[in-house]
């Protein structure tokens, strides 16, 4: 296999014993996914040469059925980041245009499967790093509700939003993929007992879909607009009946997740520190001089960027100005969702506000960067599933057209997005 899109970390064909629906399937997984016996390194140089002892709840699942795993994919490091670009590897390359990023921080995993160099891979979203590069690369992306799936061996960064989701070419894989990963797991308390039975069927007629109005506001590319509003069309010629619905407190969730997931990451990075992960560091220093060292040549800058803000955050007299307040405001955004899926079977809307950007253009501001988080992260506020699947060309670029399901509600998303397909 000839990696041109830097898709890749390690690649390896490590078989699975068991034989069942995934027999002699190559599966990439995202390198933040721990693989026994396979390097895992959440592409950061602070995990170079890790072999995790153990497999992911989601590895023993795909083992069980026969999957093959090919190989650990590109990613943001630590999962931060929506391009690919903060990779301690380098970049991943958009197979549609190679001068453009991925997105991310799925983005190995998209450009694997984009690229035809697998037909399925496991990614992980915590504010979208599964639906981000799978609309910016045309594949699709399924953000499982919180909770569906174990996240046990899921190396963390904000524990409180992430799951782990299928990427694959087309709707049925991923719910084919799905139905091996979701369900109950001991080793996840806050893992639900809702498996999948992994039926899929077109089904859209009757169907209330609801379009919040923030989902085509200020920054979305006419471009782009304009395709995710003909394919609404045509799931209005399929038979669903479209209604106008707002999200008022979506103005909320960028500052309210990045609040909260750099808080989280601060104190779940606190763990590579040279002595319970990380390269060993140099017993002769003073404790605090020798873990700094270790994390200061071991992680890169956006990583030090959001430990150094979520410890700041969580300092005393901080923590009730900002990680207090950005609880709230969650609460008040899962409010505007489950309101608007009380009326409605699903909301749809882009998955991203532009095409995928050109190298080096978005990682020069992380504000910016921020921004493009703007239509995925109140999904992962809510805790409900989302999918992303391709809906056309703007600027010669793939465009994804979101659909927000009510929580637990993959069905009805799946079968929604087989019959737009
Ligand atoms: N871009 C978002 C972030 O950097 C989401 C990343 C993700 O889902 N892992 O936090």
């Amino acid at each position: 296999m000839t990696d041109i899109y830097n898709a890749y970390i390690n690649t390896t064909e490590v078989k699975g014993n068991g034989s069942g629906i995934l027999s002699g399937i190559r599966v990439s997984i995202k390198d933040n996914i721990s693989t026994k016996d396979i390097e895992t390194t959440c592409a950061s140089k602070i995990l170079k040469g890790y072999i995790p002892p153990y497999d992911a709840h989601v590895i023993t699942r795909l083992k069980a059925q026969g999957a093959v795993i090919a190989g650990k994919t590109n990613m943001d490091e630590f999962g931060m980041g929506s391009t690919t670009e903060n990779s301690a590897f380098g970049a991943a390359l958009n197979p549609h245009d190679v001068t453009r990023v991925t997105g991310g921080s799925s983005g190995g995993s998209a450009a694997a499967v984009a690229g035809g160099l697998v037909s399925m891979a496991l990614g992980s979203d915590t504010g979208g790093s599964v639906r981000c590069p799978a609309a910016w690369c045309g594949v699709v992306g399924l953000k499982p509700s919180y909770g569906r799936v174990s996240r046990f061996g899921l190396i963390a960064y904000a524990n409180s939003f992430e799951q782990i989701g299928p990427m694959t070419t087309n709707v049925r894989d991923a719910a084919k993929l799905f139905s091996v990963i979701a369900g109950h797991d001991i080793k996840d308390s806050t893992s639900v007992n809702k498996p999948y039975d992994g039926n899929v069927v077109p089904e859209i007629s009757g169907k209330t879909i609801g379009i919040p109005k923030e989902y085509f506001g200020e920054g979305v590319d006419a471009g782009v607009a304009a395709e995710v509003r003909k394919a609404i069309g045509k799931l209005e010629e399929l038979g669903a009946n479209i209604v106008d619905v707002s999200l008022p407190s979506m103005k909320y969730a960028l500052p309210a997740y990045y609040v909260t997931c750099t808080c989280e990451a601060s104190s779940n990075l606190g763990r590579f520190d040279g002595v319970r992960f990380g390269p060993e560091p140099e017993m002769n220093l003073p404790w605090h001089d020798a873990y700094t060292k270790v994390r200061e040549a071991g992680f890169g800058a956006e990583v030090r960027r959001r430990i150094l803000l979520g410890t700041f955050a969580l300092s005393a007299g901080y923590y009730g100005k900002y990680y207090v307040k950005a609880q709230h405001a969650k609460q008040l955004i899962a409010k505007d969702f489950a309101a608007a899926l009380e009326t409605c079977d699903m909301l749809a809307g882009p998955t991203m506000p532009n095409i995928a950007p050109k190298i080096g253009e978005l990682t020069a501001d992380p504000l910016q960067m921020y921004q493009a988080d703007i239509l995925t992260v109140p999904v992962n506020i809510a805790g409900i599933p989302a999918i992303s699947v391709p809906c056309g060309i703007a600027h010669k670029m793939p465009v994804g057209l979101q659909l927000m399901g009510r929580m637990f509600g993959e069905e009805t998303i799946l079968n929604a997005a087989l019959a737009y397909e």
